[in-house]
C-alpha cells in the first residue's frame, strides 16, 4: 500500500475569483521514499503538501493516506489521522517560545493517550537522535536557526508518523547549515522514514529519490528515477 496514493485529486478555491491552485493528479508515494516536490512561488506546492498532510480536503478525487479514503472518514477521525501518520517541518520553526527544546517536543504527544513519564523519554530519544541531547533544556531563542529546526525534526517524529511532511525546510537556513537539516533527512529516509519535502531550491530538490514538478498548479511526475536537475 502506498503511503500517499491520489487518484484524480485536485483543489479548486471557491473565490470568486476561483483558483484552481491544483488540477486533478494522480501522485503515489510509497513507505520509504524521499520524493521532493518543486515549483515556482504560487504553483501549488503548498495546496499539495495541506492535501497530503490532512490540513486540507480536495475539492476534487479521492485521497488513500496509508490505504484509508480519506473522503470516507469523520473531520475528528481526520484529526486523529493526522496527529498518528502524519509530522510537518515548516520554514519558520513554529515553536513555542517560552518552552524548552524538550517541552516543544512533549506538547506533540499531549492528545495521544501516552503516560506523561513515556512522553518525557520518548521525547529525550528523538532528541538525542537528531543529535540535540545536550540542548534539551534550550529555549528556541537560545538556539540556532539549525538547532530550532532540528528540534522542530524531533516534535515532528515524536509520535511516530508514516509520513514526513517538510515545506521549505530549509527556507530560513544558511546554505551550511542547511545542509545539516538535510543530511538528517537523508538519515531519516535510510531509516525507512517516508519523507516529502516541497523546495523552490534545485539543489535541495536533488536529495529526493524522485522530483515531482508543480507549474500553474499542473503537477508532473516523472514517476521513478532520479531527475536530474
Ligand atoms: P506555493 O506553495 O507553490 O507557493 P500555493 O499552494 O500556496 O503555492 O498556492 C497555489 C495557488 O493557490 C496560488 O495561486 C495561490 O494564490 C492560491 N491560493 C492559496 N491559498 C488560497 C486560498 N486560501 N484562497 C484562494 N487562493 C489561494
Ligand atoms: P548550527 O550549525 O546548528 O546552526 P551553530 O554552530 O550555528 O549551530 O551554533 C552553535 C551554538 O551557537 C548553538 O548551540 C547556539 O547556542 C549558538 N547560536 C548560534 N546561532 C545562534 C542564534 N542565531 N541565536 C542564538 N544562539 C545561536
Amino acid at each position: 500500500t502506498p503511503v500517499i496514493e491520489f487518484r484524480g485529486v485536485g483543489l479548486t478555491y471557491p473565490g470568486p475569483p476561483a483558483v484552481a491552485a491544483l488540477h486533478p493528479c494522480d501522485l503515489r508515494i510509497g513507505c520509504g521514499e524521499f520524493v521532493t516536490v518543486v515549483g515556482p512561488s504560487g504553483s501549488g506546492k503548498s495546496t499539495l503538501l495541506n492535501i497530503a498532510g490532512l490540513l486540507d480536503t480536495p475539492t476534487q478525487g479521492t485521497y488513500l493516506l496509508d490505504g484509508i479514503d480519506t473522503k470516507a472518514i469523520s473531520a475528528s477521525h481526520l484529526a486523529a489521522l493526522r496527529g498518528q501518520r502524519v509530522g510537518f517541518v515548516f520554514q519558520a520553526f513554529h515553536l513555542l517560545p517560552h518552552r524548552t527544546a524538550q517541552e516543544n517536543v512533549e506538547l506533540a504527544m499531549v492528545y495521544q493517550s501516552i503516560a506523561r513519564r513515556q512522553r518525557r523519554v520518548r521525547a529525550a530519544a528523538v532528541l538525542e537522535r537528531v543529535g540535540l541531547a545536550h540542548r534539551v533544556a534550550a529555549l528556541p531563542t537560545q538556539l540556532s536557526g539549525g538547532e530550532r529546526q532540528r528540534v522542530a525534526v524531533a516534535r515532528a517524529l515524536v509520535a511516530e508518523p508514516s509520513l514526513l511532511l517538510c515545506d521549505e525546510p530549509t527556507g530560513n537556513l544558511d546554505s551550511a547549515t542547511a545542509a545539516a537539516v538535510l543530511d538528517l533527512l537523508d538519515g531519516l529516509h535510510r531509516e525507512g522514514m517516508t519523507v516529502v519535502v516541497i523546495t523552490h531550491d534545485p539543489q535541495v530538490a536533488a536529495h529526493g529519490q524522485r522530483t515531482v514538478t508543480i507549474r500553474d498548479g499542473v503537477l508532473t511526475d516523472p514517476g521513478q528515477g532520479r531527475v536530474v536537475v
